[in-house]
């Protein structure tokens, strides 16, 4: 059994700087261009919260993953950059507003592909919300069901904060009818309370054996999505796929972590592709479904992600 150790106490391996493979190659301007002309109306984006690596390429495609409930968080985990000031009230508008974005995304894929494509796939995500009494499960609920009404086509993934393991909140999300509740475990066990304090690897689990008791399978996924880089061991990266698969998970993503200047959470180590390739063997053997490289995030190319998935099922 691997011990808990410290990342911030590894040794840095004496990391040149970034690697190519770790640049995706879509200008970022180009975001910065297109997110101004999405109909936000106060929304923000994980993609520029989290300054993600991905941004220039997803918004070339017309998506963004869109924040409800504010940009302000209320944890402080190491290895994320998003803001936290004191969080924002709920709005009741939420839900309208995100129809509207959906609307605009649609309209700008079906522009680019000359009628032939429409979004298919929609991940909404939320920063942590202690301050509300169900973590703002109940916000989750009204936005996808609103959606539900007015877009019957479209896929809709959760990507939720813990809700502090409150199952009357599980019970919301469960209710919205999502087709993918994702939580997202970060890291291995013995890297976990350096990286997600406030929270436990045992949590995260326990979390996904609620879902995996009380959801409809046939209705709704699970899925989750860990960070590489931090100085996790490979052994303990197949025992964290096997622990997911064990309480019902059945898709996961990994992709390198990288630090933004005013994060503290140092790299540890440049992942290589033999390595994720290792991972996307193991996986295979194991029946969890894995999109694995070094740019992946939770929510890159997530519509890819499930459309493969099915297609190789059906
Ligand atoms: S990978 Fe996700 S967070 Fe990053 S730019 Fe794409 S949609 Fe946004």
């Amino acid at each position: 059994m691997s011990e808990s150790r410290s990342p911030f106490l590894l040794p840095e391996n004496d990391l040149p700087a970034l690697p190519k493979w770790l640049r995706n190659s879509y200008p970022k301007y180009k975001f910065d261009q297109l997110i101004k002309k999405m109909p936000l109306d106060g929304m923000t984006t994980v993609c520029e919260e989290a300054k993600c690596p991905n941004r220039g390429e997803c918004i070339s495609r017309g998506i963004v993953t869109v924040m409800i409930l504010g940009s302000n968080c209320t944890r402080a985990c190491t290895f994320c950059d998003v803001d936290r000031d004191q969080p924002l009230q709920v709005d009741p508008d939420e839900p309208r507003k995100m129809l509207n974005m959906v609307e605009y995304m649609d309209s700008v894929i079906q522009e680019q592909s000359n009628g032939k494509e429409s979004l298919s796939y929609l991940v909404i995500t939320a920063p942590t919300r202690d301050d509300l009494f169900d973590g703002g499960a109940s916000q989750f609920r009204k936005v996808t069901e609103y959606l539900r009404e007015h877009k019957t086509n479209l896929r809709i993934e959760l990507l939720i904060p813990d809700f502090q393991n409150q199952s009357f909140a599980f019970d919301e999300i469960i209710a919205a009818e999502p087709d993918m509740i994702c939580f997202d475990i970060q890291t291995v066990k013995a890297l976990y309370k350096w990286i997600r304090p406030g929270f436990t690897y045992e949590k995260a689990l326990d979390l996904f054996a609620y879902f995996n008791e009380h959801l409809d399978k046939k209705k709704i996924s699970l899925k989750s999505g860990m960070m590489l880089g931090l100085g996790e061991k490979p052994d303990e990266v197949v025992s964290l796929m096997q622990d997911l698969l064990s309480v019902g998970v059945e898709y996961m993503t990994m992709g390198q972590y990288l630090k933004a200047p005013s994060m503290q959470l140092p790299v540890v180590d440049y992942i290589e592709e033999e390595q994720y390739q290792f991972y996307r063997e193991q996986a295979k053997e194991l029946g969890l479904w894995l999109q694995a490289s070094p740019l992946t995030r939770s929510s890159y190319l997530a519509d890819k992600f499930f459309e493969e998935s099915s297609l190789d099922v059906n």
